[in-house]
């Protein structure tokens, strides 16, 4: 066994994690679930998400068997919803092609929706005790600082080093314990900012240490500008409801409910007729906000307005009409939520 794994499993056992909510299982779906929430979501925020997620969808069937917009209310702040719809997908394919069974293949685990090779060893290592090598944001940053690995490493060149670097470093036996301590020393003590090297177990061994290049790794990824957009989001109050639209089901925020859009204001009240059959008045102009995606800025301008008459005909779109609370507490994003709840705490929630 490598002195690295050496290492680091005696340190995991001592001073790793022991009591997440998906520790303590061999169950391929508690961990599935957990590895999915944490892709891009910290411990500390998933950890409420994931309880209640568990006991409303306990198992593969129950979240097979449960609508999208179900899960997707159920994921709805955690952001990044592709991977709501994902699990959903694979929960079905499992129940459809596995006959309820998580797979145990490596190749095969990857072959369902939104389980790429690092999640696919996690599932595999925790649950099935194989011996496959993660490689998250958190690991690469390790791998990258203690071997001195220079460039970007999500960049394919630099990715396929790590690969092989990781791959290398398996330990034969103890994979559990492995692989739970190279998340939690990414997590705790290899942290992006302020990494506690003095109590790190591979600390003597580590060439950015040893270099004193510690926080020039890992290097960051090249700076392009992000674009920036701009969206009118139209709030049409009819009473004390609000009007909700469905979202394609792919893209930003796919399956997810939220306000109508315009390019502008001035469009608003031409939309809201054409689209929903509603005559309406430009109301108040509430203040604006900016929400940050990975790949761009997007500023939205929360428009209200007054309905002043329905033409139900006309309606071809997926909408629905909610009171404020009920409105809060659907599968919507969490600017939407956002816009809601300062609408709940002035005169316009009524
Ligand atoms: S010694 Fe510091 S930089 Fe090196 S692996 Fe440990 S925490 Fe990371």
């Amino acid at each position: 066994m490598s002195d690295f794994a050496n290492r680091l499993i005696a340190w995991q056992k001592i001073h790793g994690r022991h009591d997440l909510p998906w520790q303590n299982t061999v169950d391929p779906y508690a961990i599935w679930v957990s590895e999915i929430m944490l892709q891009q979501t910290q411990v500390a925020a998933v950890i409420g998400y994931y309880s209640k997620f568990m006991q409303r969808f306990p198992n593969i069937a129950s979240l097979a068997n449960a609508t999208q917009d179900e899960v997707l209310q159920h994921w709805s702040g955690l952001g990044y919803y592709s991977r709501a719809r994902n699990l959903h997908n694979a929960a079905v394919t499992i129940m459809d092609e596995h006959k309820g069974q998580f797979p145990q293949d490596f190749e095969m685990i990857q072959t369902l929706s939104g389980i790429g090779r690092s999640t696919a060893a996690a599932i595999a290592s925790f649950a099935f005790n194989q011996v496959q090598t993660i490689l998250d944001g958190n690991v690469k940053r390790v791998l990258a600082r203690h071997f001195l690995v220079e460039g970007w490493p999500s960049s394919p060149k630099v990715e396929k080093e790590l690969w092989l670097l990781a791959e290398k470093l398996l330990p034969e036996q103890g994979m559990v314990a492995y692989t739970q301590g190279l998340m939690d020393l990414g997590a705790t003590l290899c942290t992006r900012s302020k990494p506690k090297c003095s109590n790190c177990p591979l600390n003597g061994s580590c060439k950015a240490l040893q270099a004193q290049r510690v926080h020039e790794l890992p290097t960051p990824k090249p700076r392009k500008s992000i674009p920036e957009k701009h969206t009118t989001m139209l709030i049409l109050r009819r009473g004390d409801e609000i009007l909700l639209e469905k979202r394609p089901s792919t893209g930003i925020w796919g399956g997810l409910w939220s306000f109508p859009e315009a390019e502008n204001s001035q469009d608003a009240e031409a939309i809201a007729l054409k689209k929903f059959g509603v005559t309406a008045e430009n109301d108040i102009t509430l203040p604006n906000l900016t929400h940050v995606f990975t790949h761009f800025k997007l500023h939205i301008c929360p428009q209200t307005l007054q309905v002043v008459k329905l033409n139900p005909q006309v309606n071809q779109a997926a909408h629905m009409w909610l009171n404020i609370e009920d409105a809060i507490g659907a599968a919507i994003p969490t600017p939407i939520r956002k816009i809601l709840l300062s609408m709940q705490k002035t005169s316009l929630g009524y």
